[in-house]
């Protein structure tokens, strides 16, 4: 796994530090370490319009707001915005350069729902943990561009705080379900998660965050036996070990048997239900069969099921499985959820925001520019 080094240019951010982190840095440079807690406040409370810099926080002594410039430098951010596209339905898909010159995409996806005031209920950022993807997933154009690195937790936490800046709104719900395989980098995300859900600074609940795997066995055994408080979902897409495996190849490595095995333990740990992804191919994993076999698969302990439609990777110019890979007719998709529920499944459907601009579920890959795809194009 392509770890990052201490030397990574990335690993020198502000956003890599928890507070109490901070506040040992404090002392480590000869100030008092509540003086981190107040950097911490800082960078984290401030409104989502504004950004920052050392000078604006008023309630340190200037000697400290150079110490720290000099330390950390002008800029403390470990992304920039290179591109956004704005999706018809609202949905934004936020392009950012990192220091080492790769890139990663973030997506916010305003719910249909609307508040009183008519404006969404909720505002999800699905957020990337790697750049690119080791896993291979036959649907997923993240899968092309294979792993370059993990993620520093600054570029995760920065993802979301560049993204309120953007979008200049509250974000409700972060789902780690960008690019990238969370449980393959996931003491850099649950450090960002520490770091976001500090409840001196308000900013999310554990409750509001999903991270989402393809499926890394060790990864839920550790969520489960550190009682974690976010929330976990697993993207199945079959319902039997021979779909898995011509889909995922993770699955040749983790079976569907230890799977439900590993997620029952969960549950059993954490007593959160866990939510099941499951993206319908035309004639794959959307027969009568499949309804009854993933009906079992959700019994064995609280849990409900997404169903996706499939969104077309064809800018990829996919080959093999990947290319005989069609979403379901409609008459189909709603055949199957209906028989779903008539097997008392708590069913939700997946909507297809940001469909127009490449950023719906599975189609996050920057490089193919061009087209009507990259965003760089
Ligand atoms: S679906 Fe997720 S795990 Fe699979 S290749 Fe894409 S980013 Fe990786």
């Amino acid at each position: 796994m392509k770890q990052l080094n201490d030397s990574h240019p990335a690993m020198s951010c502000i956003g890599n530090f928890t507070s109490n982190e901070l506040s040992d840095i404090m002392k480590n440079i000869g100030f008092p370490g509540y003086r981190g807690k107040q950097v911490f406040h800082a960078l984290y409370s401030r409104n989502h319009e504004s950004t920052f810099s050392f000078d604006s926080i008023s309630t340190l002594p200037k000697e400290i707001r150079s110490a720290l410039t000099e330390r950390f430098g002008e800029d403390q951010y470990s992304l920039s915005v290179k591109d956004v596209h704005v999706s018809q339905d609202g949905t934004q898909k936020m392009l950012f350069s990192l220091l080492d010159e790769t890139a990663v995409e973030t997506v916010m996806i305003p719910s249909e729902m609307v508040n009183e005031e008519g404006m969404p209920k909720r505002r999800t950022l699905c957020i990337s943990t790697q750049v690119g993807c080791a896993l291979g997933c036959a649907f997923c154009a993240t899968a092309t561009l294979k792993l370059k690195r993990n993620l520093a937790p600054a570029e995760i936490v920065d993802q979301y705080m560049k993204a309120r800046e953007i979008c200049e709104t509250d974000i409700t719900n972060i789902v780690f379900m960008g690019m990238g395989e969370p449980m393959l980098n996931y003491d850099n995300v649950m450090k960002a998660v520490d770091i976001l859900t500090n409840p001196e600074i308000g900013l999310i609940t554990p409750k509001h965050i999903t991270l989402s795997t393809a499926g890394i066995v060790p990864g839920i055994i550790r969520m489960a036996d550190e009682s974690k408080s976010i929330k976990l979902a697993l993207s199945l897409h079959g319902t039997t070990q021979g779909q898995r495996e011509a889909i995922m190849p993770i699955a040749n490595k983790y079976s569907l048997k230890e799977l439900g095995d590993a997620l029952e333990y969960y549950y059993q740990n954490t007593r959160k239900p866990v939510t099941f992804e499951y993206i319908l191919f035309d004639g794959f994993n959307d027969s009568m069969e499949d309804v009854m076999r993933l009906a079992k698969i959700t019994r064995r302990f609280p849990s409900k099921v997404n169903v996706i439609p499939f969104h077309t990777i064809e800018f990829t110019a996919p080959e093999g499985i990947s290319a005989s890979l069609k979403p379901a007719p409609e008459s189909t998709f709603h055949a199957f959820i209906k028989a779903l529920r008539e097997q008392d499944v708590t069913v939700m459907i997946r909507s297809s925001s940001g469909l127009d601009i490449d950023a719906a579920c599975g189609q996050l890959a920057y490089s193919h520019a061009g087209g009507s795809s990259g965003v760089l194009g």
